[in-house]
C-alpha cells in the first residue's frame, strides 16, 4: 500500500475567527466533533474551528 504525502490526507478546518483553512493531521476520527479548538497561525492563539471535511487526495466535505 502506497503512504501518501501527509500534506494530502487530513482534516480541513476553518478558523471561526478569521476564516482562514488549515490542515489537521490526526489518524482518528474527529467528525463526531462539531467544532475543535485548535491553534490558528494566522490569530496566534487558539480559537474556534469549523470541521468542513477529509481531504484524502481530494476533500470529501462532511454532510
Ligand atoms: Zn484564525
Amino acid at each position: 500500500m502506497p503512504l501518501k504525502s501527509e500534506e494530502d490526507r487530513g482534516w480541513v478546518l476553518e478558523c471561526e475567527n478569521c476564516g482562514s483553512e488549515r490542515m489537521l493531521y490526526v489518524g482518528y476520527d474527529i467528525s463526531d466533533f462539531e467544532k475543535i479548538y485548535i491553534f490558528c497561525s494566522k490569530c496566534g492563539r487558539n480559537t474556534m474551528h469549523r470541521i468542513i471535511g477529509y481531504k484524502d487526495g481530494e476533500l470529501s466535505p462532511l454532510e
